[in-house]
């Protein structure tokens, strides 16, 4: 389990923690700071409305010259009836003429506004929210009221309008909205959303106050702007507003009604103005959704996974920085097709994601690495264990060899020496087949020569050999073997019943009892060998079938071994497609069954 929990874990913590890494507080300020970045990078969109807009400006020429602001209702009069003589299409006064003023000023003002058939007038929420401060009545009347109020994020900077505000049970729509909407020709306002759709204007369904991304057509001053102090002074000729939309309003620098935008610090008039061209061009920025950005976060998370999986090395840190570019570039085409993509949150995502998910898959690989050490070190473990089990019988066939070529070595000695030579150089051949085709079946390199092999025949054969065998600790060997068949290579199949006979054997004591038998077993044949020995404890008793194991106890015990036989049978029976399986109890005996395809005759 411990081998790969860099695998497991760092994708579940990746997955876990995404929503909370795209949607804090911090992140999101940083994706509006970027998506202000980014528009202001995407260029002002197509000239048309932009010049359909003129905004005459009560600004700080018009402060000097006319006295301090407010301007006074006789004079901003004077300057709308010189402004109405050019015919605008509609007029949008973003002033508030909502107190009583001198008489002769008002009325100046009401009869002023009259001669724009199509005007809009400003109306505001008191600052508790509850009441609206709308023009006088006089003014009020044939004039469409519309809310001026900005829609500033927490950071204080004004990214979106509200399309409506509703206080005290009433309702205005923006300013921007209703003008448009005038221009369009649509002369009634109704106040249902459909009749609202006018143009490429997509009003958002619901939402308090029907918020709108603004996509800003550029810095202060992109919309043309006229002096109010020189259309009062008949210094620009009324053609500058035929068939215009003209936004009058206080630009002035200590008006007060400056905000932030993405742009720059910009007047109330001028943001309307942004709006106004917005609403003509339907050019509203689509948000994401929180499904979609979870979703986006999900594929940039899986991206992540395959790239620190599959990729190594120079590539993994190209794939990487590809990934780092490739966001922002999203966003940015995003967002010249209408759609606002959140950079900081996909790109703390990816930056998580890497960080994390390349830990755990670094955890991995040292791990694996760690694993393959152990097994290197197992395995000079086990040459040297070899190495070992092979000099003992040739430092016999040294010794024997040096005593036969002393010349005063009598005869009788000297053909027993040449007999302990043979038997050790026997036995020395035997360790190495041993291991030899201990390697080669692991490596499935050994063919089975595989046939119908009379049970009965071959395990006499067997027995006879295994019998020599025992009888040097004079153990008996009983067997209960009754006809039957099997498919199987004779000489592997009894290379490996001698091996658990002679093992039975080996791991008992002098004197014991051994018991081969047959019996028909699901699967085919079941051959069991039985003994009083040792045993093997629980803990141990999976690892005998290990190469080169031993148990503890025989390591430093008297009887030699390498600890491969039972791997080896272990591969044979496998091979023949057959199994091996261990019974055993300390101090009382162990019982090994293997069972193989075949049958037992009736
Ligand atoms: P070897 O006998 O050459 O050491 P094996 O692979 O045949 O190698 O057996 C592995 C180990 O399993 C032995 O060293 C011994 O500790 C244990 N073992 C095998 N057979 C028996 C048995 N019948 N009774 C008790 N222990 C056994």
């Amino acid at each position: 389990m411990g081998k790969s929990w860099g695998r497991v874990l760092a994708p579940a913590v990746i997955i876990a923690a995404t929503p909370l890494l795209i949607w804090n507080g911090f992140v999101q300020q940083v994706d509006a700071s970027w998506g202000d970045v980014l528009l202001r990078l995407a260029g002002s969109p197509a000239a048309a409305s932009l010049h359909q807009v003129v905004l005459a400006a009560i600004d700080d020429e018009t402060a000097s010259r006319c006295g301090p602001l407010p301007l006074r209702r006789a004079l901003l009069a004077q300057g709308l009836e010189k402004l109405s003589r050019g015919e605008p299409a509609v007029l949008a006064l973003d002033v508030l003429v909502a107190e009583a003023g001198e008489p002769a000023g008002d009325a100046a003002l009401a009869a002023a506004l009259r001669l724009f058939p199509r005007r809009v007038l400003a109306g505001s929420l008191e600052s508790d929210g509850r009441r609206w401060i709308l023009p006088l009545p006089a003014l009020r009347q044939g004039a469409v009221m519309a809310h001026v109020h900005p829609a500033v994020d927490p950071d204080g900077t004004v990214r979106r309008a509200w399309l409506e505000t509703e206080a005290a049970g009433r309702r205005l729509w923006a300013l921007a909205l209703e003008a448009a909407r005038l221009a369009n020709g649509a002369e009634r306002p109704r106040e249902t959303r459909e009749a609202l759709e006018m143009g490429n204007l997509r009003i958002p369904a619901s939402g308090v106050g029907r918020p709108v991304v603004v996509r800003y057509a550029g810095p202060e001053l992109t919309f043309a702007r006229i002096s109010f102090a020189a259309v009062m002074e008949g210094r620009i000729p009324p053609e500058r507003f035929r068939g215009k939309i003209v936004i009058v309003g206080v630009t002035a620098q200590g008006s007060g009604d400056r905000h932030f935008t993405p742009f720059s610090v910009m007047s109330g008039p001028e943001i309307h103005a942004n709006v106004v061209r917005a609403i003509l061009d339907g050019d509203f920025p689509r948000s994401l959704g929180p499904g979609w950005e979870l979703a986006i976060s999900a594929a940039i998370v899986l991206a992540c996974l395959v790239a620190v999986r599959r990729l190594r090395g120079a590539r993994l840190a190209l794939g990487l920085v590809a990934g780092a570019v490739a966001i922002p570039l999203a966003c940015y085409a995003g967002l010249r097709h209408g759609l606002v993509l959140p950079p900081a949150s996909f790109a703390t995502v990816f930056v998580a994601a890497s960080v994390v998910l390349g830990a755990g898959e670094y955890a991995a690989v040292a791990a694996a690495l760690g694993r393959e050490q152990v097994k290197r070190r197992e395995y000079a473990f086990r040459v040297q264990a070899i190495a070992h089990e092979l000099k003992t019988p040739l430092t016999a066939i040294q010794g024997g060899s040096e005593l036969i070529s002393e010349s005063l070595v009598p005869e009788a000695q000297r053909a027993e020496m040449a007999g302990l030579i043979y038997k050790e150089s026997k036995r020395l051949s035997g360790i190495i087949q041993t291991f030899l085709d201990v390697e080669r079946i692991a490596a499935g390199s050994l063919d089975l020569d595989r046939r119908a092999v009379e049970l009965e025949p071959l395990c006499a054969e067997v027995l006879d050999r295994a019998r020599l065998y025992a009888a040097r600790k004079r153990t008996r060997i009983e067997a209960h073997i009754a006809g039957g068949t099997i498919q199987a290579d004779p000489d592997l199949l009894s290379f490996a019943l001698y091996n658990l006979l002679t093992n039975a054997v080996k791991y008992s004591p002098a004197g014991s009892t051994v018991v081969m038998e047959a019996a028909p077993a699901a699967g085919g044949v079941g051959i069991t060998v039985a003994d009083q020995g040792y045993g093997i404890a629980p803990d141990e008793q999976e690892r005998i079938f290990q190469r080169f194991y031993r148990l503890q106890r025989d390591r430093a015990g008297a009887e030699p071994g390498a600890g491969i036989g039972l791997a080896l049978v272990k591969e044979i029976v496998e091979q023949h497609g057959g199994r091996i399986a261990v019974a055993s109890k300390p101090g009382a005996g162990s019982r090994f069954t293997v069972t193989l395809p075949g049958e037992m005759h009736a």
